[in-house]
C-alpha cells in the first residue's frame, strides 16, 4: 500500500470516512478500482479500505494514472490544472508499465479515453516526440540494461521487450545506441 510519513494509515483513514476537510490538500486518496482520487472530505460513498492509496499531492496521483473526482475536484489543488499534461502524464505511464505489449495508436487512445488525432497532438506538442518513440526509447533503454545485466541472448530479450521480429529491434537499437546489441553489450559489459 503506497502511503506517506506525514499521517499514518489510521489518521487516514477516519478523515475519509468522517470527511474531514481539515485534511484537504494534505494528502490525497485514491481508489484502485475506479481509477478515481479523492480529497479526503470527498462525500461520495467510502470505499472498501482495502481498495485505496495515498497521495501527498494531486499531481502525484495524476501521474500514477488516476482521474480526478468530479465530484471533490481534487485537481483544484495543483497550480495549474493542465488537462494536457494529464493525458501525456497517462500516457507515459501506460507506455512505461506496457512496453513489452504490442501498442498501438488506436489502443493506446482507447486506454487514455481521448481520440488518437488528440493524444498524437497532444503528446507531440508537450514532449517533442510521439507516443510510439516514447515507446521505443523506453524499450531500447530496457534492452540496454537486459544486455548489461543478464546473460539472455538478443533474440530473447528482443521478445522480452516487446519487438516482433529481430530487424525491428536492430533497427531501433542502431537508431539510438549508434551501434548494434552485441556490440553495446561487447563494449559495456563490466569485466568481472
Ligand atoms: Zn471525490
Amino acid at each position: 500500500m503506497k502511503s506517506n510519513n506525514l499521517f499514518s494509515f489510521e489518521v487516514k483513514w477516519k478523515a475519509i470516512v468522517t470527511c474531514d476537510k481539515r485534511y484537504d490538500g494534505k494528502f490525497f486518496y485514491a481508489v484502485k478500482t475506479t481509477g478515481i482520487f479523492c480529497r479526503p472530505s470527498c462525500k461520495s460513498k467510502t470505499p472498501n479500505y482495502e481498495n485505496i492509496c495515498f497521495f501527498k499531492n494531486a499531481m502525484e496521483a495524476l501521474q500514477q494514472g488516476f482521474r480526478p473526482c468530479k465530484r471533490c475536484r481534487p485537481e483544484l489543488f495543483i497550480d495549474i490544472y493542465d488537462p494536457q499534461q494529464e493525458v501525456v502524464e497517462k500516457t507515459k505511464f501506460y507506455l512505461e508499465k506496457n512496453y513489452e505489449k504490442k501498442v498501438t495508436l488506436n489502443n493506446l487512445a482507447v486506454k487514455i479515453g481521448v481520440s488518437p488525432y488528440h493524444l498524437s497532438r497532444i503528446f507531440k506538442e508537450n514532449l517533442g516526440s510521439t507516443p510510439h518513440k516514447y515507446l521505443e526509447n523506453i524499450r531500447i533503454h530496457k534492452a540496454k540494461s537486459l544486455l548489461l545485466n543478464t546473460d539472455h541472448n538478443i533474440m530473447e530479450i528482443c521478445f522480452q521487450i516487446g519487438y516482433k521480429n529481430l530487424s525491428s529491434f536492430y533497427k531501433h537499437f542502431k537508431k539510438i545506441c549508434g551501434c548494434s546489441p552485441h556490440q553495446f553489450r561487447i563494449n559495456n559489459k563490466k569485466v568481472n
